[in-house]
């Protein structure tokens, strides 16, 4: 049996201002998108603006009503990005399994420091005071055998606290709780769940999974499996940031090639791999280039700025146009070559994750549904290497079910 941490930082951007101005810690206070604007959203609260009743995410509007001498402090991403990195730093000491879940969570996967470290509630511990010590910032850990249940753990008691779930005592700690409280149930799923009865996660536990599965197809088998304690999902491995800048990839023709279609296929090919391997360092490209080579080995290349990405599909239009644009018809072309520069973390982006943050549990798992299809087929890549054609892979899983809706 696993045994997983969830960290869960409180009130992370609140904290976090509150340790530039100490004296944010006796008024109510809240950092939000835009003070200046109404329509602004809380991001985080103290604790005594949450005895307000105002939550995360709601707007400046009616928090103000709630709680007319609110303080409103604007955001510092940069901070929170820097008091991130830093927490995540001590995660590592006990494990190379931490994976970021969002700027102010992690899972921590510390099987294996048991012998070094003791037992998974005394990591915990270890790891929450040091956090407080060096930081002055309080986590709430979760710790049990799956993901889903050590971030519901998490959740349980707050803040700076540490709430065991283990094999013969979680069925009673969580069975009577509200379904939606469960990792991916969202507002929609709660409604469905509780139009057919179904309130608690005892609830859900024990109805009869082909029921839920109808209802509500994969998700349903998910949840479903999480309530009875079954998640096999791995905690992923922390890569360093890596120094490197750049990756490309090129091949060069037995003969000359002058027709645009088969050379297209070719950079697509190309691009497939290296979405690949941008996924697999865990890094996102912010400038895509191609370079062409005619049989005389002259070499041309054309580079265009992107937006951040490590999806196949933006990085081959980007292929395809920069192509189209650069390539003489009929030309004869013997090498060709497809680069990713301008690299940075996947997790890097603290806007998404702040986004990510306000986003309802129902987009997340949207991204994640995404996700899970690129994920298996970059498995069935690495297992049958370049017979996997990205592209026809993904023209028909877009037919058969249509990733964004
Ligand atoms: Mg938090």
């Amino acid at each position: 049996m696993r045994s997983i941490l969830h960290c869960d930082l409180n009130n992370f951007f609140a904290s976090v201002e509150m340790l530039k101005r100490p004296e944010l810690r006796n008024v109510p206070m809240a950092v939000s998108g835009d003070p200046n604007k109404r329509h602004g959203i809380i991001l985080a609260k103290n604790q005594i603006a949450k005895k307000y009743g105002i939550y995360t995410p709601e707007t400046v509007y009616s928090a103000l009503k709630k709680c007319p001498k609110l303080v409103l402090v604007k955001p510092h991403y940069e901070e929170y990005v820097k008091y991130s990195k830093l927490v995540n730093e001590i995660y590592r000491k006990y494990t190379d399994r931490v994976e970021k879940f969002g700027i102010d969570e992690s899972f921590l996967d510390v099987t294996e420091s048991i012998n070094i470290f003791g037992s998974p509630y005394e990591i915990a511990y270890k790891i929450k005071e040091e956090i407080k010590q060096k930081y002055s910032l309080t986590i709430s850990v979760g710790v049990s055998f799956t993901k889903s249940l050590a971030k519901l753990g998490s959740d349980l008691k707050k803040p700076d606290a540490i709430t065991v779930l283990d094999y013969d005592n979680y069925k009673e700690k969580i069975y009577d709780l509200p379904v939606e409280m469960l990792l991916y149930v969202g507002k929609n799923t709660q409604t469905k769940l509780n139009k057919i009865g179904i309130k608690t996660i005892g609830d859900l536990a024990n109805s009869n999974k082909y029921r839920i599965v109808k209802h509500l197809g994969k998700l349903g088998e998910q949840i479903y499996n999480y309530a009875n304690g079954i998640d096999n999902e791995e905690v992923k491995f922390y890569y360093e940031k890596s120094e490197r800048k750049s990756i490309s990839k090129g091949i060069t023709f037995e003969s000359d090639i002058n027709d645009s279609v088969t050379l297209e296929k070719e950079l697509l090919k190309i691009t497939s791999n290296i979405a690949f391997s941008l996924r697999k360092m865990r890094f996102k490209a912010s400038v895509i280039s191609i370079t062409l080579k005619d049989n005389m080995f002259i070499s041309s290349s054309r580079q265009k700025k992107i937006d951040y990405t490590n999806s196949f599909d933006v990085l081959a239009k980007n292929v395809v146009e920069l192509f189209r644009e650069h390539y003489t018809l009929g030309a004869n072309i013997r090498y060709i070559c497809v680069g990713a520069s301008g690299l940075r973390g996947e997790d890097d982006n603290e806007q998404i994750d702040i986004f990510n943050m306000l986003e309802n549990k129902e987009n997340i798992k949207k991204d994640k549904r995404k996700k899970e299809v690129v994920d298996a087929m970059d498995k069935l890549k690495e297992k049958f290497g370049d017979k996997i054609d990205y592209a026809s892979a993904i023209e028909i899983k877009n037919k058969n079910t249509p990733l964004d809706n």
